[in-house]
């Protein structure tokens, strides 16, 4: 073997079998009803993650002073455009989990998103919890919300953040059938739920390496969205998107209208 390729293999090997550390879900709120379901749902999730190292991501390597931003239900269009204008004054760029029901609806959303260079993310099509339906609809909805997301950008989704969270094995496997990753999250912000002040305390005290920080695109996100970006960049953490954080591409490579109309067997090319 040519000793320039020894290295490059050599080093292409050894992060090959590099372990992914999968950290603990935090984020707390007194309002939350079943806290201890909350810990069930976390244990289970992170030995999922643990289990599926390459299709399930808590979080990125945990060795860089970086967080990416995701925001659930992009639904309303003037809540998602007043995020879009927070980030744009900070230069970041960020991850919408979008619900293809919402986005068939109203595809301006899913444009508006993308035309500012942030990600439109699979959220399903119905937001149905996933473990209370077949394998069977839950393919048929996530690959109908795909298509939604597909015909407003032009893209194809493969990354997916089931709707609450809610995954075990037999989601995985399905979801890993038809290429895609699970982007979990390893902070959650509880903006669906709690006020200003406890937002921003959840994100400010927990914040660790390589965090995926779950919000939403409510009213209380936006009003604490400002300080607590800055709170971030203040003490060095670098806000980087959802791709970058995770080392995975977050659509599919164009070849894929190409290889799909040869043949069905390569409809899902990673
Ligand atoms: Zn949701």
């Amino acid at each position: 073997m040519n000793k320039n390729i020894i290295l490059p293999v050599l080093i292409a090997f050894f992060f090959q079998f590099q372990e992914h550390k999968v950290l603990e879900i935090k984020g707390y709120s007194a309002k939350f009803p079943d806290q201890n379901a909350t810990k069930i749902l976390r244990a289970q999730v992170n030995e999922l993650a643990q289990n599926n190292p390459t299709i399930i991501y808590i979080n990125g390597q945990t060795n860089k002073k970086q967080i990416a931003l995701t925001f659930d239900d992009a639904s309303n269009i003037h809540k998602v455009n007043q995020i879009i204008n927070i980030l744009d004054q900070y230069g970041l760029k960020a991850a919408f989990f979008c619900i293809g029901n919402d986005i068939e609806k109203t595809p301006q959303i899913a444009r508006n998103i993308d035309n500012n260079g942030h990600l439109v993310l699979n959220h399903s099509y119905s937001h149905t919890k996933y473990t209370e339906l077949s394998i069977e609809a839950i393919e048929i909805d996530f690959l109908r919300a795909e298509k939604v997301f597909l015909q407003a950008i032009g893209k194809r989704t493969k990354l997916i953040r089931p709707p609450y969270g809610a995954i075990n094995q037999d989601i995985t496997n399905t979801l890993k059938n038809k290429g895609y990753s699970i982007a979990y999250w390893s902070l959650d912000s509880f903006d669906w739920l709690e006020t200003i002040n406890n937002i921003q305390q959840n994100i400010i005290k927990n914040v660790r390496n390589d965090e995926i920080i779950l919000f939403h695109c409510k009213t209380s996100t936006i009003r604490s969205l400002p300080q607590i970006i800055e709170n971030l960049q203040q003490r060095g953490f670098k806000i980087v998107r959802l791709d970058e954080l995770i080392q995975k591409k977050a659509y599919r490579r164009k070849s894929y209208f190409i290889k799909s109309t040869i043949s069905r067997k390569f409809s899902f090319d990673n």
